[in-house]
């Protein structure tokens, strides 16, 4: 369904992402890798917020710069930072978005009404964002994405901020969005996706360094028990690097 061919991102003269080349069918993909390595840019790709400056994303083997807004109207996306709208009422920024996206009049208000359910936040949609908890921001970010129920959700590190039961909760929330779809989730949370992945990507500084399901992967890696270990293997020395780099 989701196609991405030879891609390749530059920043002036650094490359953030290098000639990648991946295909997606329906089901849970986890996007893996530390800070930096290129899980945004490549996310920011797909929904088409920049444009590679090489290669080409193809959806149903259409190129998608050709589909454009006919794309674009069946993808949900969740950047990673949030509180861009905070004095507005979870209920507003959903009419907001919805209008965005397209969504005519007559349907809207059942629409709010169906994605608000699904995250649980029909009681706190009244009030403004900025009154919400980390976990209520992720799940009405998650809403937003899912208006229109759009057949390609990305979501970049829906569970950023979240303590340990939010965690929980939007992991089975991403769990059950995902028949029939395109989902795709960044992080650098092994546990967020450990369980609900079909398939892992692995990322390093713009390059994709494997992509199995977290069982192949082990096996792969030395016989890692999990894919914590997988984690450590591939990117231990970077995850020093980077606590080295801030102390
Ligand atoms: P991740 O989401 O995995 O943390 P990003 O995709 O945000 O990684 O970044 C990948 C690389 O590209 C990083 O080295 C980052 O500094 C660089 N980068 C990202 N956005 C920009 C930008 N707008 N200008 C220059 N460099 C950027
Ligand atoms: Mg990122």
């Amino acid at each position: 369904m989701l196609e991405l061919r030879e891609v390749t991102k530059k920043y002036k003269d650094k490359i953030a992402l290098q000639n990648i080349s991946l295909k997606f069918d329906s089901g849970i993909y986890g996007l893996l890798g530390p800070n930096g390595a290129g899980k945004s840019t490549l996310m920011n790709i797909i929904t088409q917020n920049i444009k590679p400056s090489e290669g080409t994303v193809f959806w149903n083997d259409v190129d998608t710069q050709v589909l454009g807004e006919r794309f674009r109207s069946i993808i949900g996306y969740a950047p990673q930072q949030q509180g861009l709208y905070n004095a507005f009422s979870g209920q507003r920024f959903l009419s907001y978005m919805a209008a965005l996206k397209g969504i005519s009049k007559k349907e809207v208000k059942e629409e709010i009404k169906r994605v608000l359910s699904y995250v649980n936040m029909q009681e706190a949609a009244s009030r403004a964002i900025d009154t919400y908890s980390g976990g209520m921001k992720q799940r009405i970010l998650i809403a937003q994405a899912m208006l229109g129920n759009p057949k390609l959700i990305v979501l970049d590190e829906p569970t950023a901020g979240l303590d340990p039961k939010e965690r929980v909760r939007v992991r089975e929330l991403i769990q059950a969005l995902s028949e029939n779809k395109v989902i795709i989730v960044s992080t650098h949370v092994v546990s967020d996706i450990e369980q609900i992945a079909k398939e892992i990507l692995l990322i390093r500084s713009g390059q994709l360094i494997d992509r199995d399901t977290v069982e192949n992967l082990c096996f792969k890696y030395h016989g890692c028990k999990d894919l914590e270990e997988v984690y450590m293997c591939v990117f231990g020395e970077e995850e020093k690097n980077v606590t080295f780099d801030v102390l």
